[in-house]
């Protein structure tokens, strides 16, 4: 059974992505549930995994047992990678260690506009697979889950919606709770999203899958079946509109989904997925698809000082309001080239795309919200932004993750 019922209207919040709180009865939680207010990244690392995130690469990716490359075989249709977000859903159903697991499934009228659901049965998730650009509700199913007295409950979900998941969890009483979490960035509202199709093809009915790879190219699949590869230099990124992406997401401090049980994305994978396991709950989520799921170590190569360098310059243009810096039509095709074989790859691609999101963070913050700053902005994004010079001015930084 696939569970879709009608929400509550949001209310009018500043910088929100409608995870579903301001719809709920606990509304006023908003306050201390959500990202963009002042979020405490290392009490709820310490109240979700035991300890706040250490040294190493802990300080970008945030608390981890293990790091896998991985993939599932065989990749399952309609998934976004291989589909081992929607296979840990199926499994746990199928185990009945939950009774319904919390996600997103496509409108039935546009397949890029998330809607949220809770699903019951393990064939269900078919429903889930793939990835749809905007936000919904999806912590204001809680209730209904609440209503139909689920205390088993699995969520999957992106990282400003797992924020203030955690925030709430004491209060939902709930017997167990599993987060499945994916990284996300650059999101922006599904009406923004079909425009940016429009730029890149004539009939942007026909795509039915988009994916930024980690070998600096988008993917594209067409109803057709076709497939096209654009390098990100060969994207109009410049000719979109200032206000594309909304600054939620230019400013949003936890790129890899740091308070899930195991975060399932792609940009340390060297094109296979990407897993974080982040406490016993999330190795226990993964050991239940046993020899489904093929592990192995992931790589690192290349050095990612030169690309944040210059993404962070072009960025201070953006954020100041000056068009973005284009590269000459001539060179482009030599750089499109060059990047996956010369720039970072694997770990260093996601160190970089971490270094990268803090920048933009403090810069479009800066700009925009000089007084968010303070309590917006976490103690590790000032550290991963450090080395490029972007350090916190008087009064930027919180005082108890002062240095
Ligand atoms: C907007 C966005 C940006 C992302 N950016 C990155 C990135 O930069 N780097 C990276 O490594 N990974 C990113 N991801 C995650 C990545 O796209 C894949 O979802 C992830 O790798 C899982 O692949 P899969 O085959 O296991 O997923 P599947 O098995 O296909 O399952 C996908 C799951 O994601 C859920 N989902 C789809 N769209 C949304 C949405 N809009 N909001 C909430 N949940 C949704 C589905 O309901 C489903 O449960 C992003 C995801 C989103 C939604
Ligand atoms: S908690 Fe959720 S609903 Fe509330 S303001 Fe933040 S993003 Fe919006
Ligand atoms: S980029 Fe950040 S703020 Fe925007 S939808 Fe994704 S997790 Fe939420």
């Amino acid at each position: 059974m696939i569970i879709t019922p009608d929400l509550a209207e949001p209310a009018q919040r500043g910088l929100c992505t409608d995870c579903g709180l301001s719809r709920m009865k606990n509304a006023k939680d908003c306050g201390r549930a959500c990202q963009f207010i002042a979020p405490d990244y290392p009490a709820m690392e310490e109240q979700v995994h035991g300890r706040a995130r250490r040294e190493g690469d802990e300080r970008f990716f945030g608390p981890f047992h293990a790091m896998h490359r991985a993939r599932l075989t065989p990749a399952t249709e309609g998934a976004q990678w291989t589909g081992i977000t929607t296979a840990l859903g199926a499994q746990l159903l199928t185990d009945g260690a939950v009774e319904a697991v919390l996600t997103m499934v496509p409108d039935a009228h546009d397949r890029w506009r998330p809607v949220p659901a809770l699903i019951t049965d393990p064939e269900g998730m078919a429903a889930a697979r793939g990835m749809r650009m905007g936000y919904a509700p999806l912590l204001a199913l809680l209730e209904e889950a609440q209503a139909r007295g689920f205390s088993r409950l699995a969520v999957i979900g992106i990282p400003c919606q797992i924020y203030a998941l955690r925030r709430l969890e004491k209060q939902l009483g709930l017997e167990a709770l599993y987060v499945i979490g994916t990284p996300c960035s650059d999101n922006t509202t599904t009406e923004n999203f079909h425009s940016f199709l429009a730029l890149l093809d004539e009939d942007p009915d026909s795509i039915t899958y988009l994916e930024f790879r980690a070998d600096y190219r988008v993917e594209l699949r067409y109803a057709d079946g076709r497939v096209r590869f654009i390098p990100f230099l060969s994207l109009p990124i410049s000719d979109l509109p200032q206000d594309f992406f909304p600054l939620t997401c230019r400013t949003c401090v936890d790129y890899t989904n740091a308070l899930a049980d195991i975060t399932v994305g792609y940009m340390g994978g060297e094109g296979d997925q990407w897993l974080l396991v982040r406490n016993a709950r999330g190795a226990e989520i993964l050991a239940a698809l046993g020899d489904r799921i093929v592990l192995s170590a992931p790589g690192s190569a290349g050095k990612r000082a030169g690309a944040v360098k210059g993404f962070i310059a072009n960025t201070a243009r953006a954020a100041g309001g000056l068009p973005l810096r284009r590269m000459p039509d001539w060179l482009r095709p030599v750089v499109s080239w060059l990047q996956p074989r010369t720039g970072p790859r694997g770990l260093e691609f996601a160190r970089a795309r971490l270094e990268m999101k803090a920048a933009e963070t403090i810069l479009h913050l800066r700009r925009q919200m000089p007084a968010r700053v303070k309590n917006m902005v976490p103690g590790h994004v000032w550290d991963i932004a450090a080395p490029y010079d972007l350090t916190p001015e008087p009064g930027e930084r919180r005082d108890d993750s002062a240095p």
